[in-house]
């Protein structure tokens, strides 16, 4: 079974007097129910994506289809899409129920339809009794809300959401990124999410995309990006890492060892694909894979400089022998006190690395 709602197939689009495309050949499959996510920098064109598959502007080359159909010049209206933007824009004459029921209106439906309808909008959004409030009366998430509630109320197939938590403060956020996840989940309707948030991505998606300058750098679940990341920048983007400049001194079945920088550090790496014997490489582990281990030559050592407690963990920093930094999670029930300034060893599994061609 074909299970892609949205594809999207080699997608181009420059705006006018723009030296650089703002998407240059985009192509991505939106699978049915799913909280989809583009993640990236300012700049990379997520919002231009955006804006093509709701219909605001059109592909200087590639297609967009929903549901197996080419969406071609159909204008927005007639998608069965919707956006919900940054700023809610809600219609402050109206009340909270003209506002969530104004979609169906224009859509002609009944006047009972749309009431009861409206009705089931604001007990999913939990704002059940608020109805006959006006916008101005409402705190910022509950706008929001209401926001979202016109947006699903006709039941797209299709929910927008460019960035839309991000004028809430950093609690309220928390709560709405739970609320939109438990909403996408009790509504079945695919979201397509967009932010510059990595945590956000991480915490609500399903999938995401990874942006750059117009490309798609990778996609995957938010595990598959955190624990493999494709390249460099996906690396660097998600998630906190070490990244260590080495060479590969020994290639053998999959993996291999490294000597990390110019200290006499050699790690065994589990997959080194595509790396040859002599070939300058990037070493990049995360944090809470590392693990303190025999202070031995041969081995990964270092002085700690920091080590900040934080309940859960202990976060140091430990200048490399040799040269280079190192930046470790540790469990929180190791004691500060004894890590500064001593020199200490560091460990880490063979398959906690992901190895780049320098
Ligand atoms: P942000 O997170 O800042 O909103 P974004 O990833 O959504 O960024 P887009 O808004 O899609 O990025 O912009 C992609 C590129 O296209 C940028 O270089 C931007 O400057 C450019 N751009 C966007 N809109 C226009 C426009 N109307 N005219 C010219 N250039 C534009």
């Amino acid at each position: 079974m074909n299970d892609t709602i949205v594809a999207i197939s080699d997608v181009s689009k420059r705006y006018a007097g723009a030296v650089q495309p703002a998407l240059a050949g985009v192509s991505l499959d939106i699978r049915r129910n799913e909280f989809f996510t583009l993640l990236g920098p300012s700049g990379c064109g997520k919002t231009t994506l955006l804006r093509l598959i709701a219909g605001f502007g059109m592909p200087d080359s590639g297609q967009i289809s929903l549901d197996g159909k080419l969406l071609g010049q159909t204008p927005p209206n007639l998608r069965p899409i919707n956006t919900v933007f940054q700023s809610y824009a809600l219609f402050p004459h109206m009340s909270v129920a003209e506002n969530i029921g104004f979609g169906l209106e224009m859509l002609g439906q009944p006047r009972e339809t749309v009431r009861s309808r409206v009705t089931e909008m604001l007990r999913l959004v939990r704002l059940e009794g608020m109805g006959e409030r006006r916008p101005a009366q409402l705190s910022g998430g509950q706008q929001q809300r209401v926001a979202l509630a016109r947006a699903l109320a006709p039941a797209p197939k299709v929910l927008l959401l460019d960035e839309p938590l991000s004028a809430l403060d950093l609690k309220l956020r928390r709560e709405m990124q739970i609320e939109l996840k438990r909403l996408q989940t009790e509504t079945g309707i695919t979201f397509v999410f967009v932010t510059h948030d990595q945590e956000e991505a991480l915490a609500m998606s399903d999938r995401l995309a990874v942006m750059r300058d117009g490309v798609v750098m990778q996609v995957g679940s938010p595990e598959n990006l955190y624990d493999r990341p494709a390249n460099l920048f996906v690396a660097e983007f998600i998630g906190e890492a070490n990244f260590w400049n080495a060479t590969c001194l020994e290639r053998s079945g999959a993996g291999g060892r490294f000597a990390i920088g110019t200290s006499k550090a050699v790690m065994p790496v589990a997959e080194a694909q595509g790396l040859a014997e002599g070939a300058k490489a990037v070493l990049v582990v995360r944090p809470e894979r590392i693990t303190l281990g025999a202070a031995e030559p041969g081995l990964l050592h270092g002085t700690v400089e920091t080590a900040v407690y934080r309940g859960s963990d202990l976060v140091v920093h430990a200048a490399l022998a040799g040269g280079g930094e190192l930046r470790a999670r540790l469990p929180g029930s190791i004691a500060a006190a004894g890590l500064i300034g001593t020199a200490t060893g560091f460990a880490f599994p063979a398959d906690a690395v992901r190895v780049f061609p320098a």
